[in-house]
């Protein structure tokens, strides 16, 4: 059982498994391996629930959902991980689909902002592209869950790669926006209104790709290991990365 609490490289700082709920939430303010990972979500989602509120309207309600999911979920994932192997088993399995949520949730609002032609299939795109995207998300949220039962050495490998499939399929609007263009008349509210920012999708696309170098290459705890128990471990520089490229997200949108 403690070899699934167990993470490469990280020697200390671990919660026992067998916390109560009241033990889990109190250790939030506690230095353990887990606590940097819970506020690098929880705190975001304060920040970004306060800038979407500002800019709110229909339907960029449906990507604020996906990107409180994503925090929110990741965050309690985290933070309540030690109840319990079963419950630990649980609280990733709906970190992943918090996660998937938030893909399905940047798919809407590409649909809707950024182009509503997703480019692979002109015809009919919203017969095609939203149930792809749903599709793609429930798969990722398969195989993340398989990979903590099986093909455990290489699970953040797999992980990281299987989510650059949603990645890829969500931001077809992007790509045709940036190969075609804008749908809008040139010069018209609408089309300055959707003027293309490829500089914010491309930084969006760097801190995914920085977020994944640290998930799958293990550092900096890989270099120094036990020295980075509680603090400055590669968990934390995912999260850290993968909000900036949210930021750059909502900024492109
Ligand atoms: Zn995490």
């Amino acid at each position: 059982q403690q070899g699934a609490f167990h993470e490469r490289y990280i020697l200390s700082g671990y919660r026992s498994p067998d916390y109560s709920l009241a033990e889990c939430l109190r250790s939030a303010f506690r230095p353990t391996n887990e606590t940097g990972n819970f506020w690098s979500h929880f705190l975001p989602l304060f920040f970004f629930s306060y800038r979407v509120l500002e800019v709110l309207g229909w339907p960029l309600w449906t990507y604020f959902l996906g990107v409180a999911c994503l925090l929110l979920g990741s965050s309690l994932a985290h933070l309540l991980n030690a109840m319990s192997l079963v419950v630990r088993e649980v609280c990733f399995f709906l970190d992943y689909g918090a996660i998937a949520a938030y893909t399905v949730g940047s798919s809407l609002a590409y649909f809707y902002y950024i182009h509503p032609r997703a480019g692979l299939l002109d015809r009919d795109p919203e017969r095609f592209y939203i149930p792809a995207a749903c599709a793609v998300a429930v798969v990722c949220v398969l195989c993340c869950s398989l990979t903590r039962q099986r093909w455990r050495r290489h699970r953040y490998l797999i992980r990281t790669l299987v989510f650059l499939l949603p990645l890829l399929v969500s931001s077809t609007p992007v790509f045709y926006r940036l190969l075609a263009g804008s749908p809008y008349v040139a010069g018209s509210a609408s089309w300055a209104a959707s003027a293309p920012s490829p500089a914010f999708f491309w930084r969006h696309c760097l801190w995914l790709l920085v977020s994944a170098v640290f998930n799958v290459a293990k550092l900096p705890e890989r270099l120094a290991p036990g020295r980075f128990d509680v603090w400055g471990h590669s968990h934390h520089w995912f999260h850290c990365c993968t909000f900036l490229s949210i930021l750059n997200q909502l900024h492109m949108i």
